[in-house]
């Protein structure tokens, strides 16, 4: 087990507060800090902090496999660790973005080798052959648009905006379902429609759809005031982009810290604004739908996306709690996790923390401190420490005096 220094991702939606508060470092930062992470991607590996000073992560991993994964984990995952973690911080709107299945990732990746775009390319759209599973769990107050939501809904939101420029389009979504049409054709047919269209039009459009926002909050401030919000908020920042039309189909999803959403393939989203724990795939496989200013590929976005509308509560991942251990129940077998949440009774006497496999884990506390004891040595974790402890060092066992919350990821199998 040794401390974990994350790698910082500097992107123009990040804080200049949140992460380097959260790490200790002076503030405000001298970039907008959007990312921290914590895992082995080849793009960007943490940083083990050893006896003998700093070693990547990947490199103490490549030197040995099996060891550092466990037995279990390395016969299902490879030579990979399966997982990468990240503490998140948007004071700004991510892009409109969706992730590849497994099968279209291995399809994707070895169509765009076949075409020779070089894998740093910014307009390559799979750089590795793994899907991304994502949780997203939220650390302060976190702010979504998240799967397209029941056209009934969408139908009594456009309406309720009164802008006639949509009457069009709120009809392509209610197309008669008495024809056969279902939700998932309609949103299809009609996310398809505004993707694709003719900038003049869009510079229509978009402005139509803000001034109905803005007379709707003008008014009573009414069930859709969030939504409404939102898409002012967005088209501010990107006139004209169909993204913040798009914006208008999908679910507003408001986290309190500790809840969390899981999105699986083909789930159109973006995070708005917070700090949250991300833990995906270890993948890079993102295919934007606007909102941003980098490359588009919008036949291949809607080769991917699953109109299947989804609702703001089956996002959110459910939990099962075992004793102070919340674990966040989702279908991945990338990864697992789950919050310790040590207080009253468990603080003063040490505690065991088994995981449910021998695969390696990834330790961030996140309030308070911990004093963590695995096989071979201890170590305290402060807020915004981090720690990795490879598959022979486990089982952990957990010392706190304060109250204190850790996450823990590890495999999922
Ligand atoms: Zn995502």
């Amino acid at each position: 087990m040794e401390p974990l220094r994350g790698a910082i991702r500097t992107y123009a939606w990040g804080s200049r507060t949140a992460i380097a508060e959260f790490t200790g470092r002076p503030v405000p930062a001298a970039h907008p800090e959007a990312e921290l992470w914590l895992g082995a991607h080849p793009g960007d590996p943490a940083w083990l902090e050893t006896a003998d000073g700093e070693a990547s992560l990947l490199d103490v991993l490549t030197a040995d496999w099996e060891g550092q994964l466990g037995a279990v984990a390395h016969a299902r995952f490879g030579d990979r660790l399966p997982f990468l973690v990240k503490v998140l911080a948007a004071d700004e709107p991510l892009s409109l973005q969706a992730h590849p299945s497994t099968m279209q990732a291995i399809e994707g990746y070895e169509r765009e080798e076949r075409l020779g775009v070089p894998v740093s390319s910014p307009i390559r759209n799979y750089r590795d052959t793994s899907h991304k599973p994502e949780l997203l769990v939220a650390l302060q107050p976190f702010e979504a648009l998240a799967g397209f939501r029941p056209a009934a809904r969408t139908i009594e939101l456009l309406r309720a905006l009164a802008v006639s420029d949509l009457d069009p389009f709120i009809d392509l979504l209610g197309a008669c379902p008495d024809g056969g049409q279902s939700d998932a054709d309609g949103l299809r047919a009609l996310f398809t429609t505004w993707i694709t269209a003719p900038q003049p039009d869009l510079d229509v459009l978009v402005p139509a759809v803000l001034e109905g926002a803005i007379q709707y909050l003008s008014s009573e401030a009414g069930e859709f005031a969030a939504e409404a919000k939102t898409v002012l908020e967005l088209g501010e920042r990107y006139p004209g982009d169909a993204g913040v039309l798009a914006a208008l189909l999908l679910n507003r999803v408001s986290l309190a810290p500790g809840e969390a959403i899981f999105l699986s393939a083909g789930n159109l989203h973006t995070y708005l604004h917070g700090v949250g724990l991300e833990v995906m795939a270890n993948s890079d496989n993102v295919l934007r739908g606007g909102l941003t200013p980098k490359h588009v590929d919008v036949p291949e976005l809607l080769r991917v996306l699953d109109f299947t509308p989804t609702t703001e509560e089956a996002l959110r991942a459910a939990v099962h709690t075992d004793g102070p251990e919340v674990v966040y129940q989702t279908p991945a077998e990338e990864f697992a996790v789950s919050r310790l949440t040590l207080d009253g009774a468990y603080l003063g006497h040490e505690l065991d923390a088994p995981a449910h496999h021998d695969g390696p884990q990834i330790l961030l506390c996140t309030e308070g401190s911990v004093t963590v004891h695995a096989k071979t040595g201890t170590l305290t974790l402060h807020r915004g420490e981090s720690a990795w402890v490879p598959s022979d060092d486990g089982p952990i066992r957990l010392l706190a005096q304060q109250p204190t919350a850790l996450f823990r990821a590890t495999i999922g199998l």
